[in-house]
């Protein structure tokens, strides 16, 4: 894998290979070492055919202890930004990071290169966030989550054999991607940040790969020891953690085989993360398959929500009611999802309430309509069979029933445009939903007999 590093750079589109070539002169002409890390060497590596890899990101970092320069990263990202000034350029923290964003570039689409300088950190307490100051390239990968994205390529000379780059590999990543393990870096790693454990088991299922036996330890020993309550704790409230887990989440729940990472996560007792209680069993899974393939019915343009999000409020709905809205806090859902989940518990006693006994069409439209479908959806998964077929029949039938006549046949009739044009749709609505009417001519009259002119 190693010898090949230089001829899978050539796989990628000309325009990356022009950036990155752009980069290296950049910085060579100031004497810093560049390197290309991350998650884009990893995958190059692994990369089974020449076929190019659209990267939508990618991760430089320049070896500050060389250039002694915090600045390294923002000077090089301004001086690309003078020859790429169609991207936007973002500079922020205290390491002056600088970010290039190209919105629907011609060959790439929507892409981006973070340009970070060198650095190591410590962790003041567990799951804070760490203490970091300027590093070498060496420090700066001894800080990263698993051997296989802790691999560098070298971009500025001096290369070596054969003007081929060096690829750095401190931690035994190249053997790691070869025999398919995720292994982490070092044994405190996952009390330091609990969303590694989320990575670890990403990873693990997006590529196929074992979590090797002492890194599962390691998770399971983070876990015994409680560290999983820094994730919910309201005492030193860490949000960076919180948001971090939940982009964790949602990118598990994203995976073609997201199953599969969820019952690991729960093997690992790491769904414990999320909410002490937290399980998923026989019933949670029924319930899940039912509310996506429902999702997929009513929803194929995918408007009402994102089938990650679903599976997330599912999960959430597993939970007694009072510990639901504090969770989606927590895990920072969103202000709909916040709600929905929140207020489940009242929306569903209603819904049964009403939905358990035989109703006519019109009553049960009345009875949900006011539901946006992820409600239902919701209500749907955790529902008597008799709830549920009314909800489908809903959502399949009564839903998108119009009533037979409209504003301007009211105008027609004589009415004069006003509030009770409402009540009068709605009269026609029902009785068009029940079969009392079937015909325009049907429903004038009953418009007639109800709302005398
Ligand atoms: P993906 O293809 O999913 O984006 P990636 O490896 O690029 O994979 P990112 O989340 O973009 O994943 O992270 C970029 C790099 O930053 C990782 O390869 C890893 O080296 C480092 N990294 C990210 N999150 C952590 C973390 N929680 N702890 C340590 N290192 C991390």
């Amino acid at each position: 894998m190693h010898s090949s590093i230089q001829t899978k750079l050539q796989t990628l589109p000309l325009p990356l290979q022009e950036l990155l070539s752009a980069a290296a002169v950049e910085a060579n002409d100031r004497n810093w070492p560049l390197y290309l890390v991350g998650g884009a060497v990893r995958d190059l590596l692994l990369q089974q055919t020449e076929q190019a890899i659209n990267f939508r990101e990618l991760d430089l970092v320049v070896d500050a202890n060389h250039s002694a320069s915090v600045q390294g990263a923002a000077e090089l990202g301004c001086a690309l930004h003078k020859l790429y000034s169609e991207a936007h350029l973002q500079v922020y923290g205290r390491f002056q990071t600088a970010t290039m964003i190209w919105r629907s570039h011609p060959q790439l689409g929507n892409f981006s290169v973070d340009i970070a300088t060198a650095r190591t950190e410590s962790y003041p307490y567990p799951a804070a966030d760490p203490d970091v100051v300027v590093g070498s390239i060496q420090q700066d990968l001894s800080r990263r989550d698993f051997t296989i994205n802790a691999l560098a390529v070298r971009l500025t000379p001096p290369r070596c054999l054969e003007n081929t780059p060096v690829l750095l590999d401190f931690f035994g990543g190249l053997t790691d991607l070869h025999h398919q393990h995720i292994r982490v870096l070092h044994p405190n790693s996952f009390v330091e940040d609990p969303t590694r454990i989320f990575r670890a088991v990403r990873f693990a299922t997006r590529f196929g790969f074992v979590i090797e036996p002492q890194t599962e330890g390691y998770i399971r020993d983070a876990i015994a020891s409680g560290i999983y309550q820094q994730t919910q704790t309201h005492h030193h409230p860490v949000p960076a953690l919180q948001s971090r887990l939940k982009k964790e989440l949602k990118a598990i729940l994203k995976l073609p085989n997201w199953e599969t990472a969820l019952v690991l996560l729960s093997e690992l007792d790491a769904l414990k993360c999320l909410h002490p209680q937290l399980k998923i069993d026989q019933a949670w899974w029924k319930q899940t398959q039912l509310a996506l393939s429902w999702l997929t019915l009513f929803d194929p343009s995918v408007k009402a929500i994102q089938p990650w999000q679903l599976i997330l409020e599912l999960l959430v709905a597993q939970l007694r009611s009072e510990d639901r809205a504090k969770v989606a806090e927590n895990l920072c859902l969103g202000e709909h999802s916040h709600q929905r989940l929140s207020t489940l518990a009242p929306m569903q006693a209603e819904i049964h309430s009403v939905l358990i006994y035989p109703r006519s069409p019109s009553q049960v439209v009345q009875c949900l309509r006011r539901y946006d479908l992820p409600t239902l959806l919701l209500v749907t998964a955790q529902s008597p069979l008799t709830v549920r077929q009314r909800i489908w029949q809903y959502l399949q039938e009564w839903k998108t029933v119009k009533p037979l006549l409209n504003g301007n046949d009211l105008i027609c009739l004589g009415y004069q445009p006003g509030r009770d044009f409402n009540a009068i749709l709605s009269k026609v609505l029902f009785a068009t939903l029940d079969g009392v009417v079937q015909t325009k001519g049907e429903a004038e009259r009953l418009v007639l007999d109800y709302f005398p002119l």
